[in-house]
């Protein structure tokens, strides 16, 4: 039987991240001087590496950039602490956080100016986790698993905000768990794991019913593509590009679903697949699970 390659849709590239990207590069065509960039503008290596060769400078500690520099803050979101020193420093900050991890960080502040506590459910010192809870200094709690969530204890009002980027069944399996035990924590209206997370994951659920093995294209430093691989269910693989594809996977797999994390833009996905075709063989075929139109203005 010959190789079937399964290309996903949706996959890849989320409004967010489409719209960071185009920030940083308008700044760089803009600015005369150096630009810096606090953190990766995305979590994939390549995308930092690219702007990296065109000149971008990336820094996690913003005392590293010259007083008076263009920085641009990471689509992850950016706590106060870094404006307040950002300023102190004259820097002339552009902010490209994804304007849905904005409504997390406005919902902590509006929760906090109500005096609840805010439970937030993500990653330990992820920087989308650092910028939300740095908006609530010492009124707020980090759960990371049913674990922790298990030893949490509340007494007054609080709500419960999570991380844009999580996987849903174990988000729910929390969720469900912490509501239960105390009814009164609030939810915000509308969920926090964004559209593109929900429809990527859902998309590779539906690619594995059809595939017996998948290939994520993301960074080992992506909290949504390893959540993609993670709910995959099969075998499933989190690669950069062909260099990481490994001959043993492929022994005995006829239909390879192809799916790629939400900080991964489409020429990477391409390489990818030119790669496995290269290699392994195989015809490609698309496979629509839910259309998606969504784009963020700049
Ligand atoms: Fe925004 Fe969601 Fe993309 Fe993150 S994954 S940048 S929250 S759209």
């Amino acid at each position: 039987m010959a190789r079937k390659i399964i290309l996903v849709k949706p996959r890849g590239l989320c409004a967010g991240v489409e719209r960071a990207l185009k920030i940083l590069d308008l700044t760089v065509e803009k600015s005369e001087g150096s630009v810096y960039c606090r953190h990766a503008i995305v979590h994939n290596e390549k995308v930092v590496e690219e702007f990296s060769q065109k000149g971008v400078i990336f820094v996690e500690d913003l005392n590293q950039v010259p007083n008076g520099s263009v920085v641009v803050f990471s689509a992850h979101g950016s706590s106060p602490e870094l404006f307040k020193l950002a300023k102190k420093k004259n820097l002339r900050v552009v902010d490209a956080v994804c304007p849905l991890v904005m409504k997390v960080h406005e919902e902590a502040k509006r929760f906090r100016a109500n005096n609840y506590l805010i439970v937030y459910l993500g990653h330990k010192n992820h920087p989308e986790a650092l910028g939300v809870l740095g908006e609530v200094p010492g009124k707020s709690v980090l759960i990371s698993s049913l674990a922790e969530a298990k030893k949490l204890k509340i007494s007054g009002k609080a709500v419960l905000l999570t991380q844009t980027t999580l996987g849903l069944e174990e988000t729910k399996e929390i969720v469900d768990y912490l509501t239960a035990k105390f009814p009164n924590l609030e939810l915000p209206a509308g969920k926090d794991i964004c559209f593109s997370t929900t429809n990527r994951q859902l998309a590779v659920k539906e690619l594995a019913k059809h595939c017996d093995l998948i290939l994520v294209v993301g960074s080992k430093n992506s909290s949504n593509s390893n959540r993609l691989r993670e709910v995959a269910g099969i075998e499933a693989y989190l690669v950069d590009g062909p260099e990481d594809l490994k001959e043993d996977w492929f022994k005995n797999k006829n239909i390879v679903g192809i799916t790629a994390g939400a900080s991964v833009p489409e020429k990477l996905v391409r390489e990818l697949i030119d790669g496995v075709k290269g290699r392994f063989g195989g015809e490609e075929e698309e496979l629509e699970v839910i259309k998606e139109n969504i784009k963020f203005r700049l």
